[in-house]
């Protein structure tokens, strides 16, 4: 099948409409491409060729019957292995896991199917979403597409690598401090973190529940905004999904950006930055003031405690979210154990890999009697901070641009025997994170090595019109390479 690496939602859509090939065929070139490079690539945990060809099937059936095949209909799509998928295996990248099998769907997994998408597998990530370099998988690291030395980033980094390297036009990843964005960006492909709310997490496999969200991962702003309108919503199964409108997003998306107006806080292009990624930046904001946005300067003050809060937040949640996996109803229950505690001792240490086990021990700490009021409290305390200073910039401006990450995609292994090193990546997104409000990379560019680059949009909670509207006034503008 000619061009199937760059195929889109509307592609998809034509090409089946126009008959130039059906949605099985679609789905076993889909499957053919994903299988044959993942030896290498390292990007899917698991494949669904069963489930695939049944969806395949039934869009089939509808374009036979005359029938509309939805908004996805046919189209091949990824799924982060942190995210149920009935019937098939959901590990987490965790030997805890490695042989469950979902007993139900996501809701975002349940939503895309019933608009026609059709799922090829299941996405390599960091054990439990968990990192930054996809490195933490107990399996076996995903290689950038762009530079296969290269981490993809993380955790969702199979995810992004599929859509960035042509195994599927769209994916679903889950980002709780920057896991969405910052893959995207190492590897060039557009990626959202919707508002926290915006989309149901029933069924996503909880690390730090104050925290995480499901969101798209696609190769053009436009089919973010359609698989982000698909899953978005309110959610019986989940009360922490908002019961907000859900805008036409891709219906409104050419709307003019002139006039808007843009923050640039100097927190962000301070030291640490390399230099490559600073400049392309600047060219995307110049980008952004030739389409007649209107820039100023903004301050986020509490920027430089964004890390240590998140930090404590996270581990905190974490061990609390992950004691369930003890052996007993969840996780792999260990051979060798003569009484209860050796058991739980013992399944829990074959289970977790060395991250894993860090966060717990750091989570249970910070959360311990004495030290709660010391770690946790004050944490809490910070983020309130960091809210605050976005709702403050976001009453002067309807946008935030920053850079994802402070450096392109580095190298496999480069970071990691320093693990402060490897949460310095996420010192651009934990921000937005702990605000709740939602952010995107799009591409803007290459370092000069070749790596891919990519530019934060932040917009405030529910505002993700204003974020795609500027990401595809921006993608429109002479694509995202230049
Ligand atoms: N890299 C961050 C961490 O390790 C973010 C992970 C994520 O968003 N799931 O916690």
């Amino acid at each position: 099948m000619q061009n199937y690496r760059k195929l889109t939602i509307e592609s998809v859509r034509q090409g089946l409409l126009e008959g130039r090939f059906s949605a099985r065929e679609l789905a076993q070139e889909a499957l053919r491409t994903c299988e044959a490079g993942n030896g290498d690539s390292g990007v899917f945990l698991s494949f669904t060729p069963g489930r695939a060809l049944a969806a395949a099937d039934r869009v089939d059936a509808r374009i036979a019957a005359g029938r509309d095949i939805g908004p996805l209909g046919g189209v091949p799509l990824a799924v982060k292995d942190v995210i149920m998928t009935e019937g098939e295996r959901t590990t987490c990248a965790s030997r805890a896991l490695e042989n469950f099998v979902a007993p139900y769907s996501a809701t975002a997994v349940q939503r895309v199917e019933e608009a026609g998408a059709v799922i090829v597998g299941k996405t390599n990530c960091d054990e439990f979403a968990m990192g930054s370099s996809n490195e933490n998988s107990a399996f076996f690291p995903v290689r950038n597409p762009a530079d296969p030395e290269r981490v993809p980033g993380g955790s969702s980094g199979g995810s992004a690598a599929a859509v960035a390297g042509g195994c599927t036009p769209i994916s679903l990843g889950s980002d709780t401090g920057g896991s969405i964005r910052q893959p995207a960006s190492f590897c060039g492909a557009v990626g959202i973190m919707p508002t926290y709310g915006r989309v149901s997490r029933y069924g996503l496999v909880a690390f730090a529940s104050s925290l995480d969200h499901i969101g798209p991962f696609s190769r053009t702003v436009r089919d973010s905004a359609a698989l982000l309108g698909t899953i978005a919503g309110a959610d019986p199964f989940d009360s922490t999904a908002a019961n907000a409108s859900v805008p036409d997003y891709a219906a409104d998306l050419s709307a003019d950006v002139a006039g808007l107006k843009i923050g640039i806080p100097p927190e962000y292009f301070a030291d640490g930055l390399d230099p490559a990624v600073g400049e392309r930046i600047e060219a995307g904001i110049g980008r952004l003031e030739r389409l007649g946005c209107r820039t100023r300067k903004i301050s986020l003050p509490h920027t430089r405690y964004a890390i240590a809060s998140y930090y404590l937040i996270c581990t905190a949640e974490a061990s609390s979210n992950l004691a369930r996996y003890d052996g007993v109803r969840y996780s792999k229950r260990s051979e060798r154990s003569g009484t209860l505690s050796d058991m739980y001792r013992n399944s829990r240490a074959e289970s977790f890999g060395p991250e894993v086990t860090r966060r717990i021990i750091l989570g249970t700490y910070v959360l311990s009697a004495g030290y709660y009021d010391a770690y946790y409290r004050k944490a809490q305390e910070v983020r309130a901070l960091i809210a605050r200073d976005f709702s403050e910039a976001f009453a002067e401006v309807d946008a935030i641009i920053t850079p994802v990450s402070p450096f392109p995609a580095f190298k496999l292994g480069e970071k990691t025997s320093d693990p402060l090193q490897m949460y310095l990546s996420d010192i651009y997104t934990i921000t937005g994170s702990l605000a709740g409000i939602a952010g995107m990379s799009v591409p803007c560019g290459r370092s000069p090595e070749g790596l891919p680059i990519g530019m934060q949009i932040l917009t405030n909670h529910f505002r993700e019109q204003t974020m795609l509207n500027l990401g595809h006034a921006f993608e429109l503008d002479g694509g995202f390479e230049s």
